[in-house]
């Protein structure tokens, strides 16, 4: 990666704040794993180190997120890029970086949980799931109330980043007041102003999405007719 001339002071303070992202990423990605929120290589997360220059701290791909190192944590600038080195970022980079450019989010959040796999899928069709009325809503920044509407919109999956990244790009500036976007089929991304931010965030929706998952089997459940 070409770092612009930066003063060995400037470079110092960058390498410090890297290593304490890293670290935080660590312990967010074996915490998910552990909630089996990001079970095996699966989920990415990362946090914005300098604005100017841009640089992100990311985890790299194909890592097993239970058993996460902080030298598996790898810093790339606008472009994706983490230079030369046995690690590359992961795959969905662009997507992250798409995020972080549109809502000016400090840390982005990918994971990979089987209730948003599953309602990601089902409500495909509708483009999108509502969630409103719960108490756990007040924990998504900027909410007071549990009559607030949240629409998580989904987009197709597809393993083309630049159009996913695309993809992203419209939806987020479609729905500027949504907190998360779910891959169909696939998981949740969700950001936040910082780390602490973007996790909590992580913690309300992947409740929210079992509520309404496990809310939905049941009056499924319910709806079967009688067999005596
Ligand atoms: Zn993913």
């Amino acid at each position: 990666m070409k770092l612009r001339k930066a003063s060995t002071g400037e470079s110092r303070r960058m390498g410090g704040r890297f290593s304490e992202a890293a670290q935080q990423l660590v312990e967010v990605g074996r915490s998910f794993h552990s909630r089996g929120w990001a079970l095996g290589t699966s989920g990415n997360f990362s946090t914005v180190v300098s604005r100017n220059p841009f640089r992100l701290a990311i985890t790299a791909s194909g890592i097993d997120k239970g058993r996460l190192k902080a030298r598996q944590v790898l810093l790339v600038n606008a472009q994706g890029d983490s230079g030369r080195g046995p690690l590359r970022p992961s795959d969905e980079t662009k997507l992250h970086l798409a995020i972080a450019r549109t809502r000016e989010a400090g840390s982005v959040l990918h994971t990979h949980s089987i209730w948003s796999t599953m309602l990601s899928e089902t409500m495909a069709a509708v483009g999108g799931l509502r969630l409103e009325g719960f108490e756990m809503l007040k924990g998504l920044s900027g909410v007071h109330t549990h009559q607030h509407q949240e629409w998580l919109p989904i987009i197709e999956n597809s393993q083309d980043m630049a159009a996913l990244s695309r993809s992203f790009e419209q939806v987020l500036g479609r729905y500027p007041g949504s907190h998360g976007v779910l891959l169909r089929a696939h998981g949740l991304y969700t950001w936040g102003r910082d780390l602490a931010e973007a996790r909590r965030h992580v913690e309300i929706l992947e409740f929210l999405l079992e509520v309404v998952g496990r809310m939905n089997s049941h009056a499924s459940l319910e709806a079967r007719p009688s067999r005596h």
